[in-house]
């Protein structure tokens, strides 16, 4: 049996890329600050270096490490002059270094297997810029040059990595973005939301499935031959 770490597997796209893993006979280990009920659960807060990596290091030695996702993270809406040092920190401590605990924790037990893929979560803020959204933006161009640099560090022992930029995707954290822009803005909830939906080329958000059917064919060996990419999923949105 096949073996895959998610981070940040207990809710939204996380959560349905934990579905799909299990649905395709994987063990699947969730590291996530509170359960989500599905895969087997390990409290791991991805700021803690030492956490991230002793967890990653006792789930190894039971199996092999197949595949990682590197999916936790957090919006924080504000442009730069509203960021806080606080707030940026918060954000790379969670978005950047949380990614960078997880993937380093894997890389020398994918080395031992000569295997391994890689999958970061990025967004199509890694590609674009939206208002609003300094720390995050910024953190998810990181994220693209992160898989962009393990692919080339480690491809000379089969492990791929590439990262994933969705769109608009219709999750808790999506929803807390509109509430936490409505607050501010004083603007209604559902109008917003209809707005963004027609934003999008294909006139609707993304759901979580549609990230997750993406994420486990990057694990697979049908994607044998594709690293260092940057695989936009966003109904059109980048494309205009
Ligand atoms: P979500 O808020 O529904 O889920 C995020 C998960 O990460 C939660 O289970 C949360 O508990 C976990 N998490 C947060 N901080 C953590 C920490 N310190 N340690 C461990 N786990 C932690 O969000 P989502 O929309 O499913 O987003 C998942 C990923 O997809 C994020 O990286 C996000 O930036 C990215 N993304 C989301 C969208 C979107 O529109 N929803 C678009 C592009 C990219």
């Amino acid at each position: 049996m096949k073996t895959c770490i998610v981070t940040g597997g207990s809710s939204g796209i996380g959560l349905s890329i934990v579905k799909a893993f299990i649905d395709k006979g994987y063990r699947v280990c969730n590291l996530d600050l509170t359960d989500g009920g599905v895969g087997e659960f390990y409290q791991c807060d991805v700021t803690e270096h030492q956490s991230v990596h002793n967890v990653i290091s006792n789930i190894a030695k039971q199996s092999a490490i197949d595949v990682l996702v590197s999916n936790a993270g957090i919006h924080f809406s504000a442009n730069i002059e509203d960021t806080s040092p606080d707030d940026l920190q918060k954000v790379f401590d969670i978005n950047v270094k949380g990614a960078y605990s997880a993937v380093q924790s894997v890389l020398p037990i994918m080395k031992r297997e000569n295997k391994g893929a890689i999958i970061i979560m990025a967004s199509d803020q890694a590609l674009i810029a939206k208002q609003n959204s300094f720390a995050y933006n910024l953190s998810k161009a990181a994220l693209a040059s992160m898989a962009k640099t393990t692919a080339l560090d480690y491809a000379a022992f089969n492990i791929r990595a590439n990262a994933v930029c969705p769109g608009t995707i219709e999750t808790p954290l999506y929803h807390n973005a509109i509430n936490a822009y409505c607050q501010r803005s004083g603007a209604d909830k559902s109008a917003v939301h209809q707005e963004e939906a027609s934003l999008q080329p294909l006139n609707r958000l993304g759901q979580p499935e549609e990230v997750a059917a993406l994420v486990t064919f990057l694990a697979s060996d049908e994607a044998s031959f594709i690293t260092g990419s940057l695989q936009v999923i966003d109904g059109g949105y980048t494309a205009q």
